[in-house]
């Protein structure tokens, strides 16, 4: 039966009813950061399942953007995102509303997992997420077997590692991470401070509007934003070249909005990761999804069909 999958992502909820990696049918709810988005998923599930065929649902799969508790479907910390669902149990709300067993999964893990079984690295059973964007999503599948840990925090933590001993406050508690110095909340923040990149052609994007990191990129030609770019790619890069040190992957996906201008970002990123590591490493190939808009409800399909995802739903019933 077909797998309803909910992507909640930082601008919007994505829903889409999958078989495998067939999308039936799928469609977008703002998100709000409210209760009230729960509400307005489950109005859109239903007419999402009038316009589908088949509108039996036989699994729900859930993203979210932070760290779960597998056993008790909750979100335990996201870092002012989805506040309303911390602690709450997801799963329940998922059975409840649409009367189906859920997984509930962080979203990175999601989209690795859909990348590696459907997409671009599919077949690939060692690889490494990272997605650029409003933070740093990251993720490690290693031998085939995604990297969860005792705590399901390990491998989603990459946008947290330091890369610069005297860089900025972060907003998990740490200083000087990867999303801390490049992210689009880094980007804002720094647009904002500098006179130099307020007045160049970033700038004046920022004064119409709120930018993002393709802005960055798209006006790297102007010289503070050059030098900007240049400091995000070698902190994304020293942050991948402790994933790989970490991890060991033959493949490193890149994604995210600003992949759209893949051919400025990831010749040089792969670049510096080259030059950076320890003199045996393997190599890692670079790629980035051809629908990553996709990537998460395609993983969140995948993992609803797998028994070691679907343990989660029954071992909290068993203890
Ligand atoms: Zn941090």
């Amino acid at each position: 039966m077909p797998t309803l999958c909910i992507d909640f992502g930082g601008t919007e909820i994505k829903l889409g009813i999958l078989d495998g990696p067939r999308i039936l049918a799928s469609t977008t709810v703002a998100n709000t950061g409210t209760m009230a988005d729960l509400d307005r998923v489950r109005d859109a599930v239903d007419e999402l399942g009038r316009a589908t065929d088949d509108s039996s649902i036989g699994t729900v799969g859930i993203a979210v953007p932070g760290v779960v508790d597998r056993v008790n479907g909750t979100l335990v910390a996201a870092h002012d995102k989805y506040d309303y669902a911390i602690g709450r149990d997801l799963r329940e709300w998922a059975t409840h509303s649409f009367g189906a067993p859920a997984v509930v999964e962080n979203d990175a893990r999601a989209a690795l997992v859909g990348e590696t079984t459907y997409g671009v690295a599919a077949g690939t059973r060692d690889a490494v997420m990272v997605t650029l964007g409003t933070g740093i999503g990251t993720a490690a599948l290693i031998d085939g077997h995604l990297l969860r840990g005792a705590h399901d925090h390990a491998g989603i933590l990459g946008g947290h590692m330091t890369v610069d001993l005297d860089g900025p406050a972060c907003n998990c508690g740490n200083a000087g991470c990867a999303e801390a110095v490049a992210s689009t909340w880094a980007l804002r923040r720094d647009v904002a401070s500098d006179p130099a990149l307020a007045a160049s052609p970033l700038g004046e994007r920022a004064t119409r509007g709120r930018i993002g990191l393709r802005d960055l990129v798209e006006t790297r030609d102007a010289p503070a934003p050059a030098a900007l770019f240049d400091r995000y790619l070698r902190a994304w890069g020293a942050a991948i070249v402790t994933l790989c040190h970490a991890y060991d992957p033959d493949v490193v996906i890149v994604s995210g909005g600003a992949m759209r201008s893949a051919d400025a970002i990831l010749p040089p990123l792969s670049e510096y990761v080259d030059a950076h590591l320890w003199s045996s490493s393997h190599r890692p190939a670079f790629v980035t999804p051809s629908a990553p808009q996709y990537s998460v409800i395609l993983g969140l399909s995948a993992l609803a069909g797998r028994p070691d995802a679907r343990d989660g739903l029954h071992r909290k019933d068993d203890q």
